[in-house]
């Protein structure tokens, strides 16, 4: 997932981009107006966080010129004026959600991923590796054209699992995030106990085998026949 970030205040950035990076996001830094509508016009981003007060073209530029160009990604903004009018104004240009400076790093992340979850209806509708589908709009799953029911953080698991780019190793601290919005050291086993459940529903009785443990790592999606 990729985020853009645009905010001219130096610190305000920085800790951001890392509070963000943390949290396994990909994450750009714009530090004007200018640089924000190039790169979000430019680059394929999951999510915009702008902040409003921005020297030369200010937020409400950047979010016109996005939303001009067509661009449907989820904008967060951020303001530091308690203001019903900036709100209402953000939200009526096209934004989706907004926060009110000072906010909480907790707080901006949990409004991210929830806007994160919304906007995959934008996205491709349908993920595929081998021969399992997972899709997205009618939240169904088969494989082998035959259909799986899965509970609501299976089909989440499943989906991260999907997601990762070239069968990338899938850590137990990002599916405890993303899935369960709870840090690595809440309970694991939690983490354990479904994937074992989503295993033996996706690979019981079908070959090649789709998810394997990764020791001291996490969990992958791939191909493999079984030994
Ligand atoms: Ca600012």
């Amino acid at each position: 997932m990729r985020i853009l970030v645009v905010e001219d205040e130096r610190k305000a950035g920085d800790y951001l981009k890392q509070g963000l990076t943390e949290a396994s996001f990909l994450v750009d830094l714009a530090r004007t107006g200018v640089d924000g509508v190039h790169l979000a016009t430019t680059e394929a981003y999951d999510l915009v966080i702008l902040d409003v007060m921005l020297p030369g073209l200010d937020g409400w530029d950047v979010l016109r010129a996005i939303r001009g160009t067509g661009h449907t990604m989820p904008v967060l903004f951020l303001t530091a004026r308690a203001q019903v009018d900036d709100r209402v104004k953000g939200l009526e240009l096209g934004a989706d959600d907004y926060l009110v400076k000072p906010y909480a790093f907790s707080e901006l992340l949990a409004r991210v991923r929830t806007l994160l979850r919304r906007g995959r209806t934008i996205e491709p509708e349908v993920l595929r590796t081998a021969d399992i589908e997972l899709d997205l709009l009618h939240r169904r799953v088969t494989r082998c054209g035959k259909r799986i029911d899965l509970t609501a953080k299976e089909f989440a698991l499943l989906e991260l699992l999907l997601r990762r780019h070239h069968h990338e190793v899938l850590p137990r601290s990002l599916i405890a995030s993303q899935v369960w919005d709870m840090n690595f050291d809440s309970d694991t086993n939690v983490i354990d106990v479904a994937v074992r459940r989503l295993r033996a529903k996706i690979d019981d009785g079908f070959e090649p085998k789709l998810i394997h443990t990764v020791r001291g790592m996490g969990y992958v999606l791939e191909a493999r026949e079984s030994a």
